[in-house]
């Protein structure tokens, strides 16, 4: 019998899943696009159709041979659950940032410079929860309730144990993912403010671990095998970094997108909120990186991908333009300048696109430079092979402009998805780095 294994991304604007047999070869891919929505409430019943769409897009021969399935959510997307895994609010998600009006208690609460200091934290997010004034967004007082994040959730629907998590989503709750446990001051913090014994944290595991198997109703439904095990989930990001391929320390994972996100494989974690460097663990490793506002977005701002694509192609990557840009869209970098009043350098800007074209590329090339540079100054592992992924990835100019300026060995990701990154997570059974 051959077996095969379902990752499942829950991304921004949708769900995928990528299915794939032992190997690590796609076998099936299928997607579910969100509709808009109006109110946050109705996700919760949109991301239950998309999971099971997902699953059921994948043909029937691949679907009765599954051994497991993974999941990954948006970072810091949350729900308050009854003790059935029903929502008793509405989630609350990855970028809202109501939990601004909880800072200060938090702060009360947090080590400073902790991950958690941010409004769109999870636990910034619980903390509103449990201190809301509005009667309708308080959870109830006198009965269970448990808090688990998007993936959670999401798994919960699927093996039916409620109150599991893993340690990449719960990082931004405040677990001590150095030491696996939820960390004295967070549990006095939230003692302050509620009934422990009735708020239930998720208990965390590394992510892939088997929780259970699918419940046999669910795997009826979706006509799954009884034995499929689901598995503990993980990021988006993470899940895209697990992709690519790099499980080497020294080997990092460079996302070209509409921004610039830089993640490191490091022997030791490295963490400095000025900069908003924050290190995930990944097994014995770390996985440490930062993010500037730089990126794809500014060339768009200025060229379709079509000139993108002709310009480079003109452009003599040996060469350098001595144009000295810091491209931004608006003022303001935390990584790796930190500095709110920094103002976008774009100029001066020759009458020559190709030459303009060629100033941003290395703009961005060299401010990908400094902060792996920055990285392995505080501390990570010292950087010997980069894979790009997002849509900057497929310019090979660009390419041999950043090995200008990193002098290290470029790879081309052969995967980028996040639901393939979670799939391996499903045939690992853990995190296999
Ligand atoms: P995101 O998911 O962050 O929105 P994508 O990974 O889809 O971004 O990448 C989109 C970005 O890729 C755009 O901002 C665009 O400027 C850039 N891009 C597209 N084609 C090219 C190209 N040939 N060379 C460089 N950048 C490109």
């Amino acid at each position: 019998m051959v077996n095969f294994y379902i990752g499942i991304d829950f991304g921004t604007s949708g769900t995928r899943s990528i299915t794939i047999n032992s190997q690590g070869t796609v076998v099936a891919q299928t997607q579910f696009p969100f509709p808009p929505f109006t109110d946050t409430w109705e996700l919760v019943s949109l991301w239950k159709t998309a999971l099971f769409d997902v699953i059921q897009q994948i043909p029937l021969h691949f679907r009765r041979q599954i051994d497991a399935i993974a999941i990954n959510g948006t970072s810091a997307t949350v729900l308050l659950c009854d003790p059935n895994g029903i929502p008793l609010q509405s989630p609350i998600l990855y970028n809202d940032s109501r939990a601004v009006t909880v800072l200060e208690l938090l702060k009360k609460i947090a080590p400073p410079d902790h991950i958690v200091n941010s409004a769109t934290s999870s636990l910034a997010k619980l903390i509103w929860w449990l201190t809301a004034e509005t009667t309708n967004t308080k959870p109830q007082k006198s009965s269970v309730c448990y808090f688990l994040h998007q993936a959670d959730w999401l798994a919960f629907l699927l093996h039916g144990k409620l109150g599991i998590s893993d340690y990449h989503n719960s990082l931004k709750l405040g677990y001590d993912v150095e030491n696996l446990t939820y960390p004295n001051w967070l549990i006095n913090g939230l003692q302050s403010l509620t009934n422990l014994e009735l708020l239930k944290l998720p208990d965390v595991v590394a992510p892939g671990t088997s929780i259970a198997s699918i419940t046999s109703e669910i795997a009826e439904q979706l006509q799954l095998p009884k034995a499929c095990v689901i598995c503990a989930g993980t990021t988006d990001s993470i899940a895209a970094f697990l992709a690519s391929g790099a499980k080497i320390p020294g080997e990092a994972v460079t996302s070209l997108g509409s921004t610039l996100v830089l993640k490191l494989l490091s022997n030791i974690p490295v963490n400095n909120i000025k900069y908003g460097i924050y290190s995930h663990r990944l097994g014995d490793l770390w996985l440490t990186g930062g993010a500037s506002n730089t990126g794809g977005a500014v060339l768009r701002q200025f060229f379709s991908d079509l000139e993108l694509e002709n310009f480079s192609r003109q452009i003599n990557p040996n060469y350098n333009s001595n144009l000295n840009y810091y491209p931004l869209i608006k003022k303001g970098d935390r990584f790796p300048i930190n500095d709110p009043e920094l103002l976008p350098r774009l100029q001066p800007r020759p009458d020559n696109s190709v030459e303009f074209l060629q100033g941003l590329l290395e703009g961005i090339a060299k401010i990908e430079a400094q902060g792996y540079q920055l990285l392995q100054q505080l501390g990570a592992t010292p950087l010997t092979q980069v894979y790009t992924a997002g849509g900057g990835a497929k310019n090979p100019v660009w390419t041999a402009i950043r090995q200008r300026y990193l002098n290290v060995n470029m790879v081309n990701s052969i995967h980028t998805e996040a639901a393939y990154g979670s799939a391996l997570l499903a045939i690992n059974r853990g995190i296999g780095v």
